[in-house]
């Protein structure tokens, strides 16, 4: 098995974990339903995305 020769100091440690972080998921709005939901997908909610229902929810 491959074994780094140096052990990795703090600071590239650390380097390395600066893009690490998640992001905050952007929810927008349903025009339809006003229930938040990921942009470019269907809504949860409803069914509906792009002014037009794709699938019918039952409740
Ligand atoms: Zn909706």
């Amino acid at each position: 098995m491959a074994v780094p020769k140096r052990k990795t100091t703090p600071s590239k440690r650390n380097m390395r974990r600066s893009h690490d972080a998640l992001k905050a998921v952007n929810y927008q709005e349903c025009p339809n339903c006003g229930e938040l939901k990921l942009p470019h997908n269907l809504c949860g909610g409803c069914g509906h995305y792009n002014g037009r229902e794709i699938q019918s929810i039952e409740a």
